[in-house]
């Protein structure tokens, strides 16, 4: 039995008739830069986010640069964000040139330890940009209050949270601003690059319209250097067929993310909290000898995966940035194994996929 880390074509399979009927209206108009489709999903996301405004760009990166150029936090800046999580996070703040500054992660969920942000704060800090890694929300209330003390923006990466909630609020209306990706793989998913900011600061709105549309609002009157990052027209329209999947494409991850807990009784999963709703866009475990039960699961034909091996302070994008030692970082990305979890995955498919992760694990300890 094959089974892939995230089926995208199983996806496209079950909505195939609109999804193709939406690329076609767009070939049949040729609106394909800021065509409607674009106006049509930031207002579609923007309320499914609880959020007033939703910008669309070209990507997740893009987006975070974007938020900080907004902000004016470029160089001699410093935002705060967690040590372990996927490049994109520290690369958007490097390309609004300012400097990132890591803290470690927790040990029970891998999410940014408040108590390191204090620390961090120096008076050149402008942000703190928590992580909704995995799909499971950071504690977003003593982040926004630390950052209210300090009169930092918050500034949510949620680029794994499409639908996460925190206290009944869904990722996105949770900061200042919020990042979100339509990379193919993430919960919502487009067919190729796509990204999105949400706010409900309609300064900022503003602002990043012009930003993202090189700076001009009217053609050929350009207001300030801005970027040339725009949501796909084509990208938009299959977006907006996918967004009202996104729920049931959610709850069903969850309900496969819950028959692997029951399955794996004695593994470390990262720890839910009540007031939270994750969305498993990652299903994670904690073994010890990871990427010898990586190698083997693979060598079944199960696409498991890791994210992430190396924590930002160990790239060698970033190793002349950083001296110290970041021990719950290090721990998860020696030890983070990621299973198979979309939609589509079958019960029975669960079961196989935990039950050779078992007999793996015992056959490496016998
Ligand atoms: C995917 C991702 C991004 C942005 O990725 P893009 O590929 O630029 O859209 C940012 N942060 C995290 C944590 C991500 O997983």
């Amino acid at each position: 039995m094959s089974i892939p880390l995230v089926d995208l074509q199983a996806q496209y399979i079950s909505i195939k008739t609109e999804i193709d009927q939406a690329i076609q209206s767009v070939l049949n108009h040729g609106g394909y830069i800021l065509g409607p489709e674009v106006s049509a999903f930031e207002s579609a996301f923007a309320s499914y986010c609880q959020s007033k405004y939703c910008i669309g760009v070209a990507n997740g990166t893009d987006a975070i640069h974007l938020i900080l150029k907004a902000f004016e936090i470029g160089p001699g800046d410093e935002v705060i964000l967690p040590a372990y999580t996927f490049i994109a996070t520290a690369l958007g703040v490097t390309q609004a040139g300012a400097t990132p500054v890591l803290v470690d992660v927790r040990h029970d969920d891998a999410l940014i330890d408040l108590h390191q942000i204090e620390k961090a704060i120096t008076p050149r800090t402008k942000a703190i940009m928590p992580v909704h890694l995995y799909g499971r929300c950071c504690d977003m209330k003593p982040i926004c209050e630390l950052a209210l003390k300090y009169n930092l923006k918050v500034i949510e990466d949620a680029a794994q949270a499409h639908g996460s909630s925190y206290q009944n609020r869904r990722a996105g209306s949770l900061g200042h601003a919020a990042a979100f990706s339509f990379y193919p793989g993430k919960n919502l998913g487009a067919y190729g690059d796509g990204g999105a900011i949400t706010t409900n600061d309609p300064e900022l709105a503003d602002r990043l319209k012009l930003l993202r549309n090189w700076g001009s609002r009217v053609k050929y009157h350009h207001e300030e250097p801005g970027l040339n990052s725009r949501l796909d027209t084509i990208q938009a329209s299959i977006l907006n067929v996918k967004l009202q999947y996104l729920d049931q494409w959610n709850s069903l991850r969850r309900s496969r993310a819950s028959l692997y807990d029951q399955l794996l009784p004695n593994f470390r999963q990262p720890v839910n909290q009540p007031d939270r709703e994750p969305v498993y866009h990652i299903y994670a475990v904690r073994v010890q000898n990871r990427d010898q039960i990586l190698s083997r699961l693979q060598g079944q034909g199960i696409g498991a995966g890791v994210h992430y091996p190396f924590p930002i302070h160990q790239l060698k994008a970033y190793q002349d940035l950083y001296t110290k030692p970041f021990p719950e970082s290090d721990a998860w990305a020696a030890e983070e194994l990621s299973l198979p979890i979309y939609a589509e995955l079958e019960d029975e498919q669960v079961r196989h996929v935990a039950s050779r992760l078992i007999s793996e694990l015992e056959s490496i300890e016998v």
